[in-house]
């Protein structure tokens, strides 16, 4: 018997098949029966209507039944290609067949044999013929004609997510048998949630999702699985909010006049919704449970000045905080806004990254550290406030006593992660508080999936006096103007940005970190000798040396740099006001999220900004989608539209959440997602231990690694 846990390579009566492919299908991220079998369709081609030869039309899909009349194989001189044409035909008449590079194809199929072929009719050179058909050999045509035997033809057939050399017809070829033998899977969902919501049960709905019957009960197939995926996530986050509200953390009463006073020295006003923001956070420092909670606002609406006070207040009971940005670039930003904010602070703010160690007292003065000398300050409590890269939490750094951890990111932060920095503070039981902020708006029902364990604080508006970013389209036809218009502005004293795009290759392989540097190269080397000799143009992307890096944006912050080109994926929330132009190649390549980002970097300072979207894209769709970066109010608007027109994964990045398609898809579905939320809610009250539901248990946890939520 085969289970899920099978192992493909002990998959039986399928040898030959699966020596073949296995790694093709490791490739696709299939090990077990489970991933295969969990490997979903993505559509359906429909060859369950048999038709005859005389009636079928040109570029249509067909099934027909047919003999083989004639049959053989010729070489293509010219192109070196092997083909095998035959002759099939039925009781209305004869048609071609064709298939390329497939010399094997004359082993199953030989003159007088009858199958089902299914395929597209095409017309070349003035003769008709089925292009490359899948078909099934009928071995006995009286007996033979029953429909849930077939996998390739006379049926819904599915189509599969490939790779290359991995056909669906493969897949379809593994699916089948291993179907046919499977150990009876045990159902995981609570009855009473089968029932409520009218799912398929387990067994029925894997058959239906590989071999339906017809596309309602795909539907219901994928609807069940959907389901099951959200439900584990609002399971997962469910627990973890229980599991942190039974930790201890620290107390902190808030000195109002202190803050006052702090507040009243910043050379602006906080806005209503950065204030509102600071006080949840304040209130969660005045419960005995560890505050986990994100905070989410535009690009440019101050949200570390935010998290900048309530580490403040921290450090007056003389605990620490640290400050965790995504690059070298973003934590030396950090500790700037630090010091100009604080430069009263005497405590102690240290900066530490792969490149540089620096710490400032509050005297006005600021110093490069030994690395080593600024870990063990860090390690006595003689600095209050740390800002680095990720890499904080993997240096062989002991924090003091910390309190407060603060993550500026772009990627969720797993719980493990946490729970290491929780290991390097000594302070004993207590769990430090969690604060996350990210720039990305997300859309509420997304915030509810993604991150359902956090509570949410929302910075909705920018500050005041920010003029409205003037954002055009540009067609190739306006390259030279756009250049010219920007040679303008720079000779005016501003600066530009130039944002490339990433090409596909990162974005297949799910990468986020991949960059296509040559871009940027190509651009850079174009813009710095032909279009712009007499500016200073300099790039920036991931593999240049951090030390460099920090000098470029040392110099672009500084004014020395006219021009940055870049790569999209770096240096996401720098802050450079006199920055007044973005400038984005391939705009259409991006999200509307990314673009609004990529926005924000300008209109910082005083100066009227622009920013324009290059596009060499006549489609309407694009253009249309594009517009509505100039019509829509906020990140929050955009953010809709991507899910609508791009699904989750645009959003977030498929990497981020690991979430499996379907349940990404799903989120698109509120009325899922509410309900997998309350049914998540109802099991949580009645048996937060998931007692009696071993199997739902086992699975829960399964889940948590699959989707990296651990
Ligand atoms: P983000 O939310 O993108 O991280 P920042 O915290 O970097 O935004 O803030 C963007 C800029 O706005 C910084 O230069 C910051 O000093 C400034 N800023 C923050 N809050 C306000 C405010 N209330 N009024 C004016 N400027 C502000
Ligand atoms: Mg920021």
């Amino acid at each position: 018997m085969i289970t899920l846990q099978t192992s493909i390579e002990e998959i039986k009566g399928i040898k030959g098949i699966g020596q073949r492919f296995l790694p093709k299908l490791k490739k696709l991220g299939i090990h077990t029966v489970r991933d295969l079998l969990w490997h979903f369709p993505f559509r359906y081609d429909d060859f369950s209507k048999i038709s005859k030869i005389a009636d079928i039309k040109i570029n249509e899909p067909v099934v027909i039944q047919a003999e083989v009349k004639e049959i053989k194989m010729l070489r293509t001189w010219k192109r070196r290609m092997i083909i095998v044409d035959a002759l099939i035909g039925d009781n209305t008449g004869n048609i071609g067949a064709v298939w390329f590079n497939q010399p094997f194809i004359l082993r199953g199929l030989r003159k007088g044999v009858w199958a089902n072929f299914a395929g597209k009719v095409v017309v070349s050179k003035n003769k008709i013929y089925i292009s490359s058909p899948s078909y099934e050999i009928i071995s006995n045509l009286q007996e033979n004609n029953n429909a849930s035997d077939w996998r390739h033809t006379g049926r819904l057939v599915p189509i599969y997510p490939e790779t290359r050399g991995i056909t669906s017809k493969a897949i379809r070829f593994l699916i089948k048998p291993v179907l046919d033998n499977l150990e009876k899977l045990s159902e995981i969902l609570p009855k009473e949630i089968l029932e409520e919501n009218k799912f398929l049960e387990i067994n029925q709905a894997i058959k239906c999702v590989h071999f339906p019957e017809d596309l309602n009960q795909v539907i219901n197939a994928k609807k069940r699985f959907a389901f099951e995926d959200l439900f584990l996530l609002q399971l997962n986050n469910l627990r973890q909010r229980l599991k942190l509200s039974k930790e201890k953390s620290f107390f902190f009463e808030v000195d109002l006049d202190y803050l006052k006073k702090l507040i009243s020295h910043l050379p602006f006003e906080l806005t209503q919704s950065q204030k509102k923001s600071l006080w949840e956070i304040l209130q969660d420092f005045q419960k005995p449970h560890p505050m986990n909670r994100l905070l989410q606002g535009d690009v440019g609406s101050g949200k570390t000045i935010v998290a900048g006070l309530a580490a403040l207040i921290v450090a007056t009971h003389g605990k620490q905080s640290v400050f965790m940005a995504p690059t070298e670039v973003l934590a030396r930003q950090h500790y700037k806004t630090f010091l100009k904010f604080f430069p009263d602070f005497n405590e102690g703010i240290g900066l530490i990254t792969a490149g540089e160690s620096r710490i400032f007292y509050g005297d006005g003065l600021e110093n490069k550290i030994e690395k080593n000398d600024l870990i063990k300050k860090i390690a006595k409590g003689e600095l209050r406030i740390i800002i680095g890269t990720h890499a904080l939490i993997q240096k062989n750094i002991k924090f003091d006593n910390l309190a407060f951890t603060v993550v500026d990111e772009q990627h969720r932060f797993g719980i493990n992660q946490r729970a290491m920095l929780v290991k390097k503070s000594n302070a004993g039981v207590l769990i430090p508080h969690f604060l996350s902020m990210s720039a990305t708006p997300i859309p509420r029902t997304l915030n509810l999936t993604i991150f359902g364990d956090l509570d949410l604080s929302i910075i909705d508006e920018l500050p005041k006096g920010r003029k409205e970013i003037i954002t055009k389209i540009v067609s190739p036809l306006n390259r030279d103007k756009a250049y010219q218009f920007i040679r303008d502005q720079i000779k005016k004293g501003r600066q530009a940005f130039v944002i490339c795009p990433r090409i596909d290759p990162a974005e297949i392989n799910g990468n986020f970190f991949v960059l296509d540097v040559k871009a940027v190269k190509e651009e850079y080397g174009k813009l710095s000798k032909k279009v712009f000799p007499e500016l200073k143009v300099a790039m920036l992307h991931g593999k240049i040396k951090s030390k460099e890096k920090i000098e470029t944006m040392k110099q672009f912050n500084n004014g020395i740099i006219d021009i940055l080109v870049s790569t999209s994926v770096v240096e996401v929330g720098v802050d450079v006001p006199n920055a007044s132009i973005m400038l984005i190649e391939g705009s259409e390549r991006f999200g509307l999220s990314q673009l609004y980002q990529f926005r924000g970097r300008v209109g910082r300072g005083t100066h009227q900004s622009f920013c324009f979207l290059f596009t060499e894209s006549s489609s309407k769709t694009t253009h249309q989608r594009l517009r509505s970066l100039i019509e829509a109010k906020n990140g929050f608007e955009l953010a809709e539209k991507d899910l609508a027109i791009r699904g989750p994964g645009q959003i977030l990045g498929a990497e981020q959440t690991g979430l499996p398609d379907l349940a990404m898809k799903a989120i698109q579905n509120p009325e899922l997602i509410k309900s997998a939320r309350q049914a998540a809610e109802k099991i949580i009250k009645e048996d937060s231990e998931l007692e009696n539901y071993p199997l739902l248990k086992e699975r829960l946890e399964i889940f948590q690694k699959e989707v990296h939520l651990e």
